[in-house]
């Protein structure tokens, strides 16, 4: 209870086609979608999508104008990405939500502790952008022994604690979610449970 749903629709919806599988996951009332690009977020919306969608990767200061007229919510890497996001929510007169993703152990994409706590200070000073979240991506989710999970919650830890003022988190993908209640925070990142595949090593869970 209490914890969304991200339905993670990335590589057309696992190869299953997202124009089927993402409305009917809406339908059912996730409460937000997360694909890798600003492209597959752009083509949930020409499908009709509504709730918030978040690009998990990297996006450049030419995505700007998308990303804003479209409404998504865009993990934030660099502060010249923070810059044009300001520059083109003033142009279009609306405001604009990201994420920043802390790298806590997985090495890809993410900034460490002090960059992430850095770019979210200075997001938060830059007119037209809302820091609504942040987030990080366990790197041994589905395997046997996920034991460096518990350090990078401690270390995930550490980054929300400098960041009160940041309202939601989210960490766990399937396998996450499953085996270690934790790190569910305000939402998990499903992919593969949504998909119909138990992960790997969640079965005696
Ligand atoms: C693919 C992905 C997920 C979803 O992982 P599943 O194992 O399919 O649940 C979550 N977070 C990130 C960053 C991903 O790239």
């Amino acid at each position: 209870p209490g914890v969304d749903i991200i339905a993670v629709v990335k590589a057309n919806a696992y190869g299953h086609g997202v124009a089927g599988v993402a409305p009917a996951l809406e339908a059912a009332g996730v409460a937000r979608f997360a694909v890798v690009s600003v492209r597959e977020a752009l083509a949930l919306r020409e499908i009709g999508i509504r709730r918030p969608i978040l690009v998990m990767s990297h996006a450049f200061s030419g995505d700007a104008e998308a990303v804003i007229e479209h409404d998504l919510t865009l993990t934030v890497h660099r502060a010249e990405m923070v810059d044009a996001l300001s520059a083109e929510a003033q142009r279009q007169g609306k405001g604009v939500t990201v994420h920043i993703k802390g790298d806590t152990g997985l090495h890809r994409f993410g900034l460490a502790p002090d960059a992430a706590v850095e770019l979210a200070e200075y997001a938060r000073a830059t007119g037209g952008l809302e820091v609504e979240g942040i987030w990080t991506h366990m790197a041994n989710a589905d395997e046997a022994d996920d034991s460096f999970s518990a350090r990078q919650y401690e270390t995930f830890e550490a980054v929300r604690k400098r960041l009160p003022w940041v309202a939601y988190a989210h960490a766990a993908n399937s396998a996450t979610a499953i085996r270690r209640p934790e790190l569910r925070y305000n939402g998990v990142r499903a992919g593969l449970a949504l998909h119909g595949v138990l992960p790997p090593n969640t079965e005696s869970r």
